[in-house]
């Protein structure tokens, strides 16, 4: 394959070194690909679920039946990084606490749930058993069960996907399968079954479990899949956080302008998460918010895909990276074929990072913060410091600005990892 990338960034990725890509195509210009109607709509769908999931999922009640996260300020964890680097950093730090989601635990009770609720809708809604303007709560009763119980629902995940979907299905009555490979963690396998979702496992990798599970759900017209890679319903479901997250934003007194930038660290595997997240936000802020995505070293995949214009036409393997590593919502080779055709061009960069410096600083957080956060998730906490330290990129912003600026780790998931496990994490020792 003849690939038109900057040799010396090829190298770097092939020798899977930490970096920080700054993305040469920047600006602001529209995708036809998606439309900012779309987050509105998906706001004002989850507002029409809200009473609904404050009846059948107790833990929403406090935020009014949306499915929604704290914006934490993490001052003591700034004195984690500082100890990295000499260079005095600047801004304040929060942490969006993915991980606390209600029902699921991590990013895709946003995008997964959201996607599930489109469906349960279109349904409820063509039945004639349902009003937009009804309320909700009807969802919860018999007849409605029994409605989604002729439909059934399909995914191929060893992760949250599987679980946000899996848990949101079983609750509405839907009859789902979550397509697993069996390397799967047992816990995963444990609580979906205990939820009533079917689990299928497949041997050998991943990929045998998606094509599979997409292929036994085609056989099947009253069959949904979900597919990570290409949907934009999920994609619109976590596009939503930035409207509420703003809010929280100023509640904390914080302002976003010029002088006042914005910068935001999401983790990313196929794209869809932090690409809904990353568009969300150049909506509200344009220019005045800067959008990093962090991959892990040996799965660079969006890096790669972004930087060679070949989006989903390139995997890691290809430039012989093995596309392993311990954050397990980052292991993905390829990227999503919709997102970075749709916020490639709005993304500051992407930094990759390697394993044991993700589990540094996911000790680092627990330390100073009390957050209890997945691998994949402490992906995020580096970057304040890593854009203020980049010879490159810190010229780009003037010191008045790097004082103004607040900066979001987008703590992206761990609510469900059970405690043994989340003990490993942070006992975790470099061979
Ligand atoms: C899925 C996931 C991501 C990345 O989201 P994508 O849509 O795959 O890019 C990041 N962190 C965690 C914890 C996840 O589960």
């Amino acid at each position: 394959m003849k690939l038109n990338l900057d040799p010396l960034l090829l190298q770097n990725l092939k020798q899977a070194k930490e970096i920080l890509w700054l993305n040469p195509h920047l600006n602001e210009k529209e995708s036809p690909l998606a439309d900012v109607q779309g987050i509105a709509d998906a706001e004002a769908r989850l507002k029409r679920f809200a009473s609904y999931f404050a009846a059948v999922f107790p833990e929403t009640k406090a935020t009014g039946g949306l499915i929604e996260s704290p914006l934490t300020e993490a001052q003591n964890f700034i004195s984690f990084l500082q100890k990295e680097t000499d260079v005095p950093l600047k801004g304040r730090l929060f942490v969006k606490e993915d991980n606390a989601l209600p029902i699921s635990g991590s990013i895709k009770a946003r995008g997964g749930i959201y996607e599930v609720l489109v469906l349960a809708e279109e349904i409820a809604l063509k039945s004639g058993m349902l009003k937009l303007e009804d309320d909700y709560a009807v969802l919860a009763q018999e007849p409605f069960r029994e409605l989604f119980a002729k439909y059934a629902v399909a995914v191929g995940s060893t992760g949250n996907l599987g679980l946000s979907i899996g848990i949101m299905s079983a609750q509405l009555g839907f009859r789902v399968t979550v397509h697993m490979s069996n390397d799967a963690r047992q816990w995963k396998k444990d609580l979906l079954r205990a939820k009533g979702a079917q689990v299928v496992e497949y041997p050998g990798n991943f990929d045998m479990a998606i094509s599979e599970g997409r292929k036994q759900a085609m056989k099947d017209p009253n069959c949904h899949f979900v597919d990570d890679e290409n949907s934009l319903n999920l994609f619109y479901g976590y596009s939503v956080a930035a409207r509420r997250t703003a809010e929280q934003l100023s509640q904390a007194g914080v302002r976003v302008d010029a002088d006042h930038p914005l910068f935001i660290y999401l983790p990313c595997g196929v794209g869809g998460g932090p690409g809904g997240v990353a568009y969300g936000f150049k909506q509200l802020y344009g220019s005045n918010v800067h959008c990093f995505f962090v991959e892990p070293i040996y799965s660079p995949a969006m890096l790669l895909g972004l930087a060679s214009g070949l989006h989903d036409g390139i995997a890691v393997q290809d430039i012989g990276l093995s596309g392993q590593t311990a954050m397990d919502g980052l292991a993905v080779g390829r990227p999503s074929k919709l997102i970075g055709r749709i916020v490639g061009h709005r993304l500051d960069g992407i930094y990759t990072l390697d394993d044991s410096r993700s589990y540094h600083y996911l000790k680092g957080i627990w330390q100073k913060e009390g957050i209890a956060l997945e691998p994949s998730a402490s992906a995020s906490l580096p970057g304040y410091k890593i854009v203020q330290t980049d010879e490159e990129y810190k010229n780009r912003l003037t010191p008045v600005q790097w004082q103004n600026a607040t900066h979001i780790a987008w703590a992206t998931g761990g609510g469900m990892v059970p405690q043994e496990e989340m003990e490993a994490y942070r006992n975790y020792q470099p061979e």
